[in-house]
């Protein structure tokens, strides 16, 4: 009999999947009975097996005996692993207090018990935890202003729309069940985006803007909607709060800077204005472009577009169906909590702030803006380091513990998503490597002595648990493998209880009331965009399926300007880095662009794009991460 299994990566789509384990092989398919997901999987989910059943699994705990970053290592027993740990947090906690404690984990496993439980041991401990900022911080916090929320539409209500517009997403490589229930709706595709991507080429209309023009583009749009009365003037009038201020804000702004800035022709802006307003158009906000220097005022123009005709929540962003707070157990705390900046690492690293480093679902050495930075800061620091990982990624080799994790098909779970209302479930296939997050947990509470009951719950009473708070059936998830998690009515949780088109949690902030445009540029002439590749999740799936494009993307007219051919190799460098690849010319990138994908294995490959990108953070959005305002110039190789 098949077993439900969820796909627990950082994606969309959380597909429920069914599993069967058969002569030692495992093989996945698609739920058809998952009403978004509908049974069929992206090539990164039909892969699963290839992934599952990849050679280099780690299958015993490691202790470095080399240099941080050597492959040098010796397996020892999980017991001794465990008592090494617990002994080298005890000691810290008692010589540098519980804040020098550092738990880094993020969204590499969804499973909300493997994702959640170790968190409840660091609670305990009153340790630091991380201020999450690396992916959609700086939108969250901006959609807060406007909104209250960064939770938009039900994907399903999009039956009952004609018009979605990816603002900087490309849901046909990253949210492909979006994509295609867009598609079996009916609705009308349009695209903007400095890059022609995927969804660009397959969409209806598509806007192709200058980086970090998005707010001018937005602002442009909003002034033409009003100015020509195409709003909605009674929701407006009993909903919004600061329209008449907004309305004057955009008299002020000039189309002619618009056209200038964005690249896009008046009648371009002015085709995107009536079109929206007469099919009253929701918009899916990418996260990409938010991880830039004007991300958060990016979103925060975007996302009055919805409103302006009349949608109340009429975004895509973030989805939040159920409440999992108690699978983290922050109430075990007795302090309160010291929070660090997930984007300030190196920072704290080097500031001797962290003396003891627990990661989990994460790949930081990968992943993370600066890569010379953080290595260099962990090379040159006592900071003790203990990752916990199904394979010897990029972390690991910097390690001083590796434990080996085992896979979402070996243990019991439930995920929910952050883009429709369904909680899925995932049971158990087979065991063959590993352990999970919470029976490591369980193991280093016993060693560390401690006799708390809530760390030692198994998984399925945490589940178990989490659906009875949440007022969900456990029996009717078991039938199914998922379960829809019921919308409730709601209002905007913003100071004015109204859509605020000027926002009050901005100006606390020392913001201004509107979103506002800034010029920016770098000491290099041309910016570096590092999107997602289409067969990765970040830095996921490198090793096992192998399928990279480490190609250096770049427009011909900026290429000739530098007497670069198509194939030649070349130099990618700034203040931060250098690397070299090859160039491929295509006009999908626009002049003064040039794009890698991003996160690549740097044990395999022996760079990525994030030994180039900023590890600045975007001020008043909440620390977010801002990967995009990346600046480098290009040369031919030697
Ligand atoms: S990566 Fe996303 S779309 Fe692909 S199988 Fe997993 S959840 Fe589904």
């Amino acid at each position: 009999m098949p077993k439900f299994s969820v796909c627990m990566r950082d994606c969309y789509d959380t597909c429920s999947m069914l599993s069967e384990f058969r002569d030692g092989k495992l093989s996945v398919r698609g739920n058809p009975e998952h009403p978004i997901t509908a049974g069929f999987l992206c090539p990164k989910g039909a892969l699963l097996p290839k992934w599952f059943h990849y050679p280099e699994r780690l299958k015993n705990p490691l202790i470095r005996i080399g240099e941080r970053g050597s492959e040098e290592f010796r397996e020892v027993s999980w017991d001794k692993a465990i008592n090494i740990i617990a002994n080298k947090l005890r000691e810290t906690i008692e010589e540098y207090g519980s804040e020098s404690v550092l738990v880094y984990q993020y969204a590499g496993d969804r499973g909300v018990v493997n994702y959640a439980f170790p968190l409840r041991l660091f609670h305990y401990l009153n340790t630091a935890m991380l201020d999450y900022g690396i992916c959609d911080r700086a939108g969250q916090e901006a959609l807060r202003d406007v909104y209250g929320t960064a939770v938009g539409l039900d994907p399903e209500d999009l039956r009952k729309q004609k018009l979605i517009v990816y603002w900087g997403v490309n849901p046909f490589w990253t949210n492909l069940h979006g994509f295609m229930l867009a598609k079996r709706y009916g609705l009308e595709t349009w695209t903007v985006d400095v890059v022609r991507t995927e969804t660009a080429k397959r969409s209806h209309r598509f806007f192709q803007i200058k980086p970090e023009t998005d707010v001018l583009f937005a602002l442009g749009i909003a002034k033409l909607i009003i100015e020509n009365e195409l709003y909605e003037r009674d929701f407006i009038r009993e909903n919004v709060y600061g329209f008449e201020e907004f309305k004057n804000y955009v008299k002020r702004l000039s189309l002619n800077y618009v056209v200038k800035k964005t690249g896009l022709p008046l009648e371009e802006i002015e085709n995107f204005a009536f079109g929206f307003a007469e099919k009253r158009g929701v918009i899916h906000i990418g996260y990409g472009f938010q991880r830039s220097l004007s991300g958060g005022e990016a979103v925060r123009a975007i996302a009055i577009l919805p409103a302006l005709v009349g949608h109340p929540f009429g975004f895509i962003y973030d989805m939040k169906t159920i409440d999992k707070s108690y699978a983290e157990g922050e109430f075990l705390r007795t302090k309160p909590v010291k929070r660090i900046p997930q984007m300030k690492l190196a920072e704290y690293i080097e500031k001797g702030e962290i003396k003891f480093l627990y990661i989990y679902n994460s790949n930081p050495l990968a992943s993370l803006p600066n890569q010379d930075r953080i290595r260099k800061a962990l090379k040159e620091s006592d900071v003790f380091v203990v990752t916990h990982d199904i394979f010897l990624t990029d972390t690991a080799l910097y390690s001083d513990v590796v434990l080996p994790a085992n896979t979402f098909f070996e243990r019991p779970d439930i995920a929910d998503s952050y883009y429709h209302r369904y909680v899925a479930l995932n049971e158990p296939v087979v065991r063959l490597y590993g352990k999970s997050n919470s029976e490591v947990t369980r193991l280093l509470a016993k060693a560390l002595g401690i006799e708390n009951p809530y760390l030692y719950e198994s998984d399925e009473e945490v589940i178990r648990k989490i659906l009875e708070l949440n007022g969900l059936s456990w029996d009717e998830l078991r039938r199914k493998g998922f379960i829809r998690v019921p919308e409730k009515p709601r209002r905007w949780e913003t100071p004015s209880g109204k859509i605020e088109f000027y926002s009050q949690r901005a100006v606390e902030r020392g913001l201004s009331p509107f979103p506002e445009y800034r010029k920016r540029e770098g000491k290099y002439p041309l910016k570096l965009l590092t999107p997602t590749y289409r067969m990765t999740i970040t830095s996921q799936y490198h090793n096992t399926y192998g399928m990279i494009d480490p190609n250096l993307y770049m427009n011909p007219a900026d290429a000739e300007e530098r007497g670069i051919k198509d194939g030649d190799d070349v130099e990618v460098f700034n203040d931060r880095g250098r690397i070299t690849t090859t160039v491929k010319l295509t006009e999908n990138v626009p002049r003064g662009v040039v794009l890698l994908y991003k996160a690549f294995w740097i044990r395999l490959l022996g760079w990525n794009a994030n030994f180039l990108t900023a590890d600045e953070t975007v001020e008043g959005y909440g620390n977010g991460s801002a990967y995009h305002s990346t600046w480098v110039d290009v040369r031919k190789a030697k």
